[in-house]
């Protein structure tokens, strides 16, 4: 039904960086899966579609902000297999790209302001929404935990599915961007051991990623990277120009709030001699390229 998921090419990512330190570098471009439904969210959002079919829920609701990427892939994914979608937003009413994509998708948005948005942690703030659509599924922000980690085993099948089109029997570890840790888990879990992930935090240390992690995973298999740069969503000049630089050597286009920042941590280890000469890394593109067009 939804496990159908297109594959994602890998290919070598070739940045002058990687080369200096003798690190080969393949890049699984979930960004490239789908036109609309792009990125990790899509394999986040496997069970809860599932789980909607299978209760025969009308639609689905979740929250997020106005560039979410996560209410953007929902909603892209309601339209396609036939689900309402309804989406609670953070703040007052804006007009972003994000924003107009979501009414066109079709999905219902309601604006929570700033203090309604931090309620969502509180344990009755689903009641009223139940209430409003009765048997809908609820999806926690960003997709995140036990439901959202299931989907992401598949992105350890489809990067092992490329390893002999690249002519790499295996590979040494991963790295990924990350925000709640869901999809970092569902690489742990999938690997049971058998290869590091690395995970560069695109939030601040003290959001809580690590505890996630480690409620869903246990605490190894992995290790996490301070990446963000001064907080979630800040963007420097630095930053940018390294995007553009990469971008224009690479071919690859990048995002500055995830993929931009997870590869700057990369290149800040690498450089650091963190991994050894013919370590293979598999980085993962996680997509959000739609959330570009709000600061690009
Ligand atoms: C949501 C998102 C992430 C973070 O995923 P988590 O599973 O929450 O850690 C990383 N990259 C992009 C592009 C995203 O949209």
């Amino acid at each position: 039904m939804f496990a159908d998921l297109p594959s994602a090419p890998l290919h070598p990512l070739r940045l002058p960086w990687l080369a200096q330190a003798g690190v080969e570098c393949a890049i699984l471009r979930l960004d490239l899966i789908d036109p609309l439904i792009s990125g990790n969210k899509w394999f986040k959002l496997q069970r809860p579609l599932q789980r909607a079919r299978q209760a025969g829920s009308p639609g689905l609701i979740s929250l997020g902000g106005n560039h979410s990427n996560h209410l953007h892939a929902l909603a892209a994914a309601g339209r396609r297999f036939g689900f309402a979608t309804a989406g609670l937003l953070r703040g007052h009413r804006q007009d972003t790209p994000t924003v107009r994509d979501l009414e066109a998708f079709g999905m219902q948005l309601h604006w929570l302001g700033y203090a309604g948005y931090r309620a969502r942690h509180h344990q009755d703030f689903w009641r009223p929404w139940q209430a409003r659509y009765p048997g809908w599924h609820c999806i926690a922000e960003g997709g995140a935990g036990e439901d959202g980690l299931v989907g992401c085993a598949q992105i350890v099948e489809q990067a092992r599915a490329g390893l002999g089109a690249l002519g790499w029997a295996d590979y040494h570890a991963w790295w990924l961007a990350v925000g709640t840790g869901t999809t970092l888990a569902g690489l742990v879990q999938a690997e049971q051991g058998a290869h590091p992930v690395h995970g560069a935090l695109a939030v601040p240390e003290d959001h809580g990623v690590a505890q996630n992690v480690a409620a869903l995973v246990g605490v190894s298999g992995y290790h996490l990277h301070a990446a963000c740069r001064g907080g979630f969503a800040r963007i420097d000049e630095a930053l940018l120009d390294f995007i553009a630089a990469s971008e224009r050597y690479s071919e690859v286009p990048l995002e500055a709030l995830y993929t931009g920042k997870a590869l700057l941590a990369l290149r800040e280890q690498v450089e650091a001699g963190r991994f050894a000469r013919g370590t293979r890394l598999i980085f993962v593109h996680t997509g959000g390229l739609q959330g570009r067009r709000g600061y690009l």
